[in-house]
């Protein structure tokens, strides 16, 4: 199988480190705890006059290459090229591009080992990519085409209000989600 993984959410844990730095940067901010985050975008949830605060965390240099691994996902994803399954990496960048694209490089590098580097597709558009599965944490995947992978959504607690016929809680049950059908 071709299988598509996203990696803001379910290999790079964005979430938490965008808390611990706007924790650090903006400590007299109000913050949301990670359990009570209910919207996709940060932004939403936090509010409009936050936006510009929100943004500079995010697109500050160092900040992608800081986020914490998910559980699990170093050794799911290797015992998925293992078994053959034709794994990519695809992931959507910041259009604010300049740290993000080459930090999301890097932390690959430093997260999974070099051998994942050439697994990278980086697109705006994850329609336009051809696969059977697509792991993501995005509720909702739109682009220019219907998509031909199906989606598996990653379970986080911002994304559990729509309804969502396949989901993976974690990394370490993924072979009775991805395999059993
Ligand atoms: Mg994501």
């Amino acid at each position: 199988m071709t299988i598509l993984v996203d990696m803001d959410g379910p290999l790079a844990d964005f979430e938490k480190g965008f808390l611990k730095q706007w924790q650090i940067v903006f400590p007299n901010e109000r913050f949301i705890p990670l359990e009570e985050r209910t919207t996709f975008r940060i932004q939403d949830q936090y509010g409009l006059k936050l936006h510009d605060k929100i943004r500079a965390v995010y697109s500050a240099p160092g900040f992608y290459r800081q986020l914490p691994i998910i559980p699990g996902a170093k050794e799911a994803l290797t015992q998925l090229t293992e078994k053959g399954h034709n794994l990519r990496i695809c992931t959507s960048p910041l259009t604010e591009y300049k740290n993000c694209v080459l930090e999301k490089y890097q932390w690959v590098e430093e997260n999974l080992g070099s051998s994942f580097i050439k697994r990278i597709i980086v697109t705006k558009d994850k329609t336009l990519i051809r696969g059977d599965l697509l792991i993501d944490d995005n509720p909702t995947i739109t682009g220019v085409y219907s998509p031909v992978w199906e989606h598996i959504l990653f379970d986080k607690p911002y994304n559990r209000a729509p309804k969502h016929d396949k989901r993976l809680d974690d990394w370490f049950n993924w072979e009775t989600v991805l395999l059993n059908g």
